[in-house]
């Protein structure tokens, strides 16, 4: 099946005893066991099914399959945000007294999530220069133990080469886990150039609407754990809570994505509701059609800002002299969804005064709504920055964010209009 057809189908089919074409939400806490040794049987993982919502929820096994699906992984986990998906993602591997390697260029919760908490757990995030191969691999040595970068940079909206940064990482025996909220697996799908897991916010493109947090963390399946088992000791030693199991043996190719499940997530509790998992499910059946609108919508944002005379500078990799367009074109054939900033003659309070002037235009830190949002990352998501952390991470002052939305094209450009005209 081709997206369009999986974004409807995948990981569903009609109830066998209701009849239920929509996805049913199933709002139960746990599941009753048969008998005291179906209840054993579940514990020891030795035969599947339901336990506890915490765990696991037969609306959200749809919409992991779904992305899992899309993405192309072996298997998916749904998690309460993108943010609890990136955190999982990483503690499912590394442990205190390892390293790993990221982008510089990040999504503000995730920057201050490597910069500032994950230290405190003993775990050291190194921030490259810049966003290529060389400048990654120039900071991996023994203890490193995963490489992090996002496909399309929030909000620097800079496309990462990680194909090239997924070979690095190979090389040196580590996985590479790619998030990609703003692509989407519409765009580009990360495991066809080498990534191994994939994070994602829901919150975003993916469930569309702005109306419900979620997160999920895909498993590619490829990345060979039993070859680097002293490296991956959770992977490939006896897990104390599951009798010893070892999820290298007892699960293949979906080690890690079965670890992410029955440890960090089964211990710390960050689930989805099944309400969520529900939205989110109707929002991906209509993503393909609305990425094709969002993109349109944000090339002809940036053409407009571009010739406009108060702006001084527009960056979307989607124009054809952008820096970046080179790698769209290789990642997404060059429409790299409908994030965009720009700078407008006159720095932070020129920034600020068009911001406070739009009607349309949503003021709030979001992305991949129907409508259109924008934000200044400077005064609030990039603001505990300081200014030399900020121009590393791709913002500056007079910067303003868009996230251009699905309206109708000339009502968007009519906002922008009004609000640089004094
Ligand atoms: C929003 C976002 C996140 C965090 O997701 P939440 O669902 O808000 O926790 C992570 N990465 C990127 C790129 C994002 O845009």
């Amino acid at each position: 099946m081709r997206d369009e057809t999986k974004l409807i189908h995948s990981g569903y089919e009609t109830d066998p005893t209701t009849k239920s074409v929509a996805t049913p939400i199933y709002q139960t806490v746990a599941y009753e066991f048969d008998s005291a040794q179906h209840g054993a049987d579940l514990f020891n993982l030795a035969v599947p099914g339901n336990i506890y919502t915490r765990i696991m929820n037969p609306t959200t096994d749809v919409l992991e399959q779904r992305v899992a699906d899309m993405e192309g992984g072996v298997g998916a986990l749904g998690l309460s945000a993108g943010s609890a998906a990136i955190y999982y993602s990483i503690i499912n591997i590394v442990e205190a007294g390892h390293n790993i390697v990221a982008t510089p260029q990040l999504y503000g919760g995730t920057y201050t999530l490597f910069a500032h908490m994950l230290p405190k757990q003993g775990v050291e995030v190194r921030f490259a220069d810049g966003d290529d191969a060389a400048s990654i691999e120039a900071l991996i040595d023994d203890q490193t133990r995963a490489v992090f970068c996002e496909t399309i940079g929030n909000p620097a909206g800079n496309i990462v080469d990680f194909e090239a940064i997924a070979e690095v990482a190979h090389r040196h025996g580590v996985p590479l886990i790619v998030d990609n909220t703003v692509a989407t697996p519409v765009l580009t799908k990360p495991f066809e150039f080498g990534a191994d897991i994939v994070v994602h916010s829901l919150t975003k493109y993916m469930g569309g609407h702005g109306n419900s947090l979620g997160g999920v963390i895909v498993d590619s399946g490829n990345f060979p754990w039993t070859e680097h088992a002293a490296k991956f000791p959770m992977l490939n030693e006896p897990e104390p809570a599951y009798h010893g199991v070892v999820y290298t043996e007892a699960l293949g190719p979906a080690a890690y994505i079965g670890r992410a499940r029955t440890v960090p997530l089964r211990n710390t509790g960050s689930a989805i509701s099944p309400f969520n998992s529900f939205l989110i499910l109707q929002g991906l059946e209509t993503l393909a059609l609305r990425m094709e609108r969002h993109c349109q919508n944000a090339l002809a944002v940036a053409r407009y800002l571009q010739q406009h005379d108060k702006v001084t500078s527009v960056s979307y990799a989607g124009l054809p002299e952008d820096p970046y367009h080179a790698l769209a074109q290789k990642y997404c054939k060059g429409t790299p969804a409908s994030l965009l900033t720009f700078e407008i003659e006159g720095g932070f309070e020129a920034a600020v005064s068009f911001y406070d002037r739009l009607g349309l235009f949503k003021r709030l830190v979001n992305i991949g709504d129907a409508k259109s949002l924008a934000c200044h990352p400077a005064s609030t998501t990039h603001r505990q920055m300081t200014t030399e952390e900020q121009a590393k991470a791709g913002v500056t002052e007079g910067m303003v964010r868009l996230c251009v939305g699905i309206e109708h094209e000339e009502d968007i450009i009519a906002d922008l209009e009004q609000a640089l005209a004094p």
